[in-house]
């Protein structure tokens, strides 16, 4: 036998069982996103590798070390994208978009990172994410934030995450705190570890979201960013926690909060959970107002989040709130000369009839007790049964699957349709 070719380590395939689950999230997903007048973008999976170095930042763990970065047969360099808001950026000033108008927009897909594979962290993995652009209030930050929150209570996992959230002032902020915090590392150099040695030179910012222990007691003592805010900084910062207060979203400031992609100013947030080990940030986000303009557009101000569907359908499945979907609410089974042609017939005549109802057709005939073993498996609440004489009366039979003892009746097509409803909005 030929040897099986397995897929790439971190990119998984989703099975029946995944999938109609995944809809159903989804589904949910979507139809906020759409209540709250938000609109869907499609943009390409591959882009110019120059767009992410450009929007992302060369010194981000991304750029660094996570893309999927090829050349093409023309020589170009691509990279699948590792996150959506720098196509969506690239799309919207291409198709002039955000000049003088305001968008607010999502997308759903995969991303590509090549990280170490463990458990809520892939190779390809989704993201729903939001972008919002044209709009500078902290109004719209809060409108962003209670989306997701709406989210989380549709899910009833709202108890289950944190929202944790902090300011990153403005640029000329960050860089007079920069300098205060490169002088604060050097003066512990030798109390640092590798990757933040190698950070204080490189991207200071992010050794504030150290995991090692001793730094981050180190920590404790260092200068804090919101120390070097001025008074617009200021202003954003608490409007958006007193819209969050009294929207009833309960958040912690996190003054370590940066998050790993360069474009963010201003809001930073992130929601975490317990439940999902060291993999708990589900979605993260932030306003981003130079990242139109870096990348060529018209000074433009943005906002938004994305939304890591792994870990959404880990958390929702670790905490029982989503289950599989059987496959079939009726199985049509059939025995005898011409049924099959007519078990096709009546299938799709129930199809018709019964809207959103998933009909199943039992297809190579057999033995009835194999064809009910089917039926019971798919799950489906109804077995349609067509014999000789069904085909003969032009009837069906029908069997409640739920409730065994009940007896099997005959049916004209038109009553079947009014029987199986009934048994199954039961
Ligand atoms: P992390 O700190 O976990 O690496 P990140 O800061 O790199 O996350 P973002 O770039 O902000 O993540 O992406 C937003 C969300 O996408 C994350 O909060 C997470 O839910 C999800 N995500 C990011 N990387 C992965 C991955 N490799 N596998 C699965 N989900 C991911
Ligand atoms: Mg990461």
């Amino acid at each position: 036998m030929a040897q099986t070719v397995q897929a790439i380590r971190g990119m998984n395939d989703l099975l029946p069982e995944n999938t109609s689950v995944w809809q159903k999230i989804e589904k949910v997903i979507r139809s906020t996103l759409t209540s709250y007048g938000y609109q869907e973008v499609r943009m390409p999976i591959v882009e110019k590798t120059n767009l992410f170095c450009r929007a992302i930042g060369e010194v981000t763990d991304v750029v660094e070390k996570e893309m999927y970065s090829f050349e093409d047969r023309s020589k170009e360099h691509l990279s699948l994208r590792p996150e959506g808001t720098a196509g969506c950026v690239r799309a919207c000033i291409e198709h002039n978009m955000i000049y003088n108008q305001e968008q607010r927009l999502w997308y759903m897909g995969p991303m590509f990172r090549h990280e170490r594979p463990q458990k809520g962290r892939y190779r390809q993995f989704h993201q729903t994410g939001v972008e919002v652009f044209g709009l500078t209030g902290p109004d719209i930050d809060a409108e962003i934030i209670a989306l997701t929150y709406s989210l989380w209570k549709k899910f009833g996992i709202e108890n289950d995450l944190e929202l944790q959230i902090n300011s990153l002032g403005s640029s000329e902020e960050r860089a007079e705190y920069k300098k205060a915090l490169v002088a604060f590392l050097e003066a512990h150099f030798d109390e640092l570890d590798e990757d933040c040695k190698r950070r204080t030179h490189t991207n200071p910012l992010r050794v504030l979201d150290t995991k090692d222990e001793n730094v981050a007691e180190l920590l404790k003592s260092a200068p804090k960013l919101s120390d070097y805010f001025g008074e617009e900084t200021k202003a954003h910062f608490d409007s958006l926690l007193s819209y969050l207060d009294k929207l009833g979203i309960k958040y912690t400031i996190n003054h370590r909060l940066v998050r790993g992609l360069d474009y963010y100013n201003l809001t930073v947030f992130e929601w975490v959970t317990t439940a999902l080990g060291a993999q708990g940030t589900v979605c993260g986000g932030g306003r981003y107002d130079t990242l139109v303009e870096q990348l060529g557009g018209a000074p433009t101000k943005a906002v938004g989040f994305a939304l890591g569907m792994e870990r959404l359908v880990l958390l929702l499945e670790t905490l029982q709130k989503v289950k599989a979907d059987s496959a079939a609410d009726v199985y049509v089974l059939g025995s005898g000369e011409g049924c099959e042609l007519r078990q096709l017939q009546v299938s799709s005549f129930l199809r018709d009839a019964l809207e959103d109802v998933r009909v199943f057709n039992h297809c190579g005939g057999g033995k009835f007790k194999k064809q009910f073993q089917r039926a019971d498996k798919s799950g489906a609440k109804v077995a349609v049964i067509i014999g000789e004489s069904e085909i003969a009366n032009n009837t069906v039979t029908i069997k409640n699957m739920c409730d065994k003892d009940s007896e099997q009746k005959e049916y004209t097509l038109e009553e079947s349709v009014k029987i199986i409803k009934s048994i199954i909005n039961k």
